[in-house]
């Protein structure tokens, strides 16, 4: 069982608030993943979960029983961080295993979970290798390594794929959620990359300035964001938060269109403009549009090479149905 459920938990550093008290339900086997910008308490939260950091107040429940008190070693949890430590003097075996020395556990059983754990990770033919002669990718594999022989009930991955290039993120990326597809135990993943978080996630928490925003499946959130905080955070290139008389036009103060939702015409079309500039991709065309009326130039996406040039004159159109409302709090609305 891996069930963690936070219950008003707050954090303040001094006379900070960091966090302020916070619910939160996670299921077990579920893969979470809070994401947010830089300082907004997702490393604080997953420490608060882990016992590295003591709550201000409120309540941590691993499988129904009160954890808050308890230290980290006890609770269950393996964490893997960004920078992975590995020993440099100690083969890889050893370096996996460490954990289970530390606890005690014998030999046999210390193997057969090493074996076990390399095999998962594709690093069998490498334990006998130190760290230093190991590539980055599978340096961050004998971190994990280290976290799954303790058996742990969740894993803890606070940005573990920061240090790497975007080629081997992307593969890590797709062996993490293949690690998770495996072992079905929860997973919290931490992270600033909303694309990191839209494909990973069973679920993704946004944070900011230690506030949840929205909790959804990562459709929930690109479809239907609660707030223009979460639309602007969610998605690449990012939505087109529109105001002033055209958000008036639609009875809102915001209004807000997906690059993907805004149809091209060289002929005629709702918002007459310029092309500003004009990014080719090969795979996409992204515009970025000056039109008469609105305050900043409309970012769209076009699938495929387009061939308007910087100078050209441009129609957009927000495709029917895909038009997002706020309110002048930045709530949704309808
Ligand atoms: P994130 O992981 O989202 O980048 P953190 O959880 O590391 O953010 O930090 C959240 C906020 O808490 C930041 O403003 C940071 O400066 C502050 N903070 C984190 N750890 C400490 C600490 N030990 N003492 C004081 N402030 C801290
Ligand atoms: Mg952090």
């Amino acid at each position: 069982m891996g069930q963690i459920e936070l219950r008003q938990v707050s954090k303040s550093f001094g006379s900070v608030e960091v966090i302020p008290p916070l619910d939160l339900s996670i299921g077990d086997g579920e893969f979470v993943v809070f994401v947010g910008p830089s300082g907004c308490g997702k490393s604080t939260l997953l420490r608060l979960i882990a016992g590295l950091e003591d709550v201000s107040g409120g309540q941590v429940l691993i499988d129904g029983a009160d954890a808050t008190t308890i230290p980290p070693a006890k609770r269950g949890l393996a964490m893997v961080f960004q920078s992975y430590a590995l020993y440099p003097h100690m083969s890889v075996r050893r370096n996996i295993a460490f954990p289970l020395r530390m606890a005690g556990l014998d030999k046999a059983e210390r193997d057969r979970r090493v074996a076990e754990a390399a095999k998962v990770l594709n690093l069998t033919d490498y334990l006998a290798r130190r760290p230093g002669q190991l590539s980055g990718g599978q340096r961050q594999r004998v971190a994990i390594g280290r976290a799954i022989v303790r058996e742990p009930e969740a894993f803890l991955f606070d940005e573990p794929l920061s240090n790497l290039d975007a080629a081997l993120r992307i593969d890590m990326r797709l062996e993490i959620a293949e690690l998770h597809n495996r072992l079905g135990t929860t997973m919290i993943y931490v992270t600033h990359d909303q694309v990191e978080a839209m494909t990973m996630a069973d679920k993704i928490v946004v944070l900011r300035a230690g506030i949840v925003e929205q909790v959804g499946t990562p459709l929930e959130l690109y479809q239907s964001p609660q707030n223009t905080f979460v639309a602007g955070f969610i998605g690449s290139p990012k939505m087109n938060l529109i105001g002033g008389a055209e958000a008036a036009r639609h009875d809102a103060n915001m209004i807000g269109i997906r690059p993907e939702h805004v149809a091209v015409s060289t002929e005629a079309g709702e918002w007459a403009g310029v092309v500003d500039l004009s990014e080719h991709l090969g795979s996409d065309t992204f515009l970025h549009v000056r039109c008469e009326g609105l305050a900043d130039p409309v970012t769209v996406r076009v699938g495929g090479e387009m061939g308007l040039r910087r100078g050209d004159r441009a129609y957009l159109s927000p495709k029917q149905g895909y038009l997002h409302r706020f309110d002048d709090h930045g709530r949704r609305l309808g």
